[in-house]
């Protein structure tokens, strides 16, 4: 079977560039694969969180993947936090896994950089991600392509185990897309687009209004020239606002190029604008009626009952090839 594993952490509101990079894709592939559509709540408190903001976040993004279009029906949908094998698993990878390719994750790097304190589970994260993969025998991950290091870890783990302890995970594969894999910032074109950013301005939300999507656009820095021209070194800003649009509108990069030749920014940040407003606005009359319910809890209960029963049969089966006795 194929099957896809992927999560959004609930350490901020959802913005585009995890829809875009993430969250599209579940949809594009529900139909296709078996999906396990999780939310890392225990990757979130690698960094601080408020609890009360955590409790509520982790509900939200679980309401956004079915507002988008994930199915509950299909997919399965869970906490990581209420499914015990992932911190089983990830003790266990962390056994596997080295000091020194550890230490080489740019992700650790980038989130550790001028911090006073971090947490040693932020450096043993990509232990705990490959546990989350290998647990379900995932074939295919759809990520952006910041994750791209962290599954050639997960993949080489899964190697290293195999080859030690005979055949027992799955070795995935990344799943990137062209377009969109890595949406920027919208005040600054060299840092992606992130939750953790804490200057609101540079990312757009899922949940924001069409007042503020307006404005957030019509402030994104632009490059010098005033053509909208897609060329990533010469034109850095603009080329991440015509792949925006290209994704939101479902048109190709050269559609909207020549849509808008001869025009100036304003006219192409106007209706990027209403692009993504129109895209967003179902989803967000989806999202209200969800999160009042307790349908929502329900599909998450019985996600995380689907998700232990496949994940115990992999932790079992690593456990008794490692030596560990499972009775
Ligand atoms: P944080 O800043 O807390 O790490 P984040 O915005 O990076 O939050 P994650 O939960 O870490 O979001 O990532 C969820 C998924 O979305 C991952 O598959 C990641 O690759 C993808 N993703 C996140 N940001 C972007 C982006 N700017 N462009 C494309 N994909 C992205
Ligand atoms: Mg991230």
């Amino acid at each position: 079977v194929k099957r896809i594993l992927s999560g959004i952490k609930p350490s901020g509101d959802l913005n585009i560039g995890g829809y875009v990079g993430a969250l599209r894709q579940y949809v594009m592939f529900q139909n296709e694969y078996e999906g396990f559509f999780f939310i890392p709540d225990l990757h979130a408190i690698t960094v601080p969180q408020d609890p009360k903001e955590l409790r509520e976040r982790s509900r939200q993004i679980a309401a956004l993947y079915i507002a988008a279009g994930v199915n509950p029906d299909k997919s399965t949908i869970f906490l990581q936090s209420q499914v015990p094998a992932h911190a089983e698993l990830g003790w266990i990878m962390e056994t596997q896994a080295h000091f020194g390719e550890m230490s080489r994750m740019t992700q650790f790097k980038d989130k550790s950089e001028g911090k006073d304190v971090v947490s040693s589970a932020l450096f043993t994260y990509p232990a705990l991600m490959a546990a989350d993969i290998l647990l379900y025998q995932a074939t295919h991950v759809p990520v952006g392509d910041d994750q791209k290091q962290h599954l050639e870890l997960t993949r080489d783990l899964a190697t290293r185990f195999n080859n030690r302890f005979g055949e027992t995970f799955t070795v995935p594969e990344p799943v990137i897309q062209e377009i969109g894999a890595r949406v920027m910032g919208l005040d600054d074109p060299s840092s992606k687009m992130s939750k953790s950013n804490p200057n609101t301005s540079s990312y757009v939300l899922l949940l924001d209004t069409p007042a503020v999507i307006r404005k957030k656009f019509s402030r994104a820095v632009t490059d010098s020239d005033m053509a909208v021209r897609y060329d990533w070194d010469a034109k850095p800003a603009v080329s991440n606002l015509i792949e925006i649009y290209s994704v939101f509108g479902d048109v190709s990069i050269a559609d909207v190029e020549r849509r808008f030749e001869g025009q100036g920014y304003g006219a192409f940040k106007k209706e990027l604008a209403e692009v993504v407003i129109a895209k967003l606005t179902p989803f967000q009359e989806k999202y209200e009626e969800l999160i009042q319910s307790e349908e929502l809890d329900r599909i998450l209960k019985e996600g995380a009952r689907k998700a232990s029963e496949e994940a115990q049969k992999t932790l079992d089966a690593a456990k008794r090839a490692m030596g560990l006795l499972v009775y």
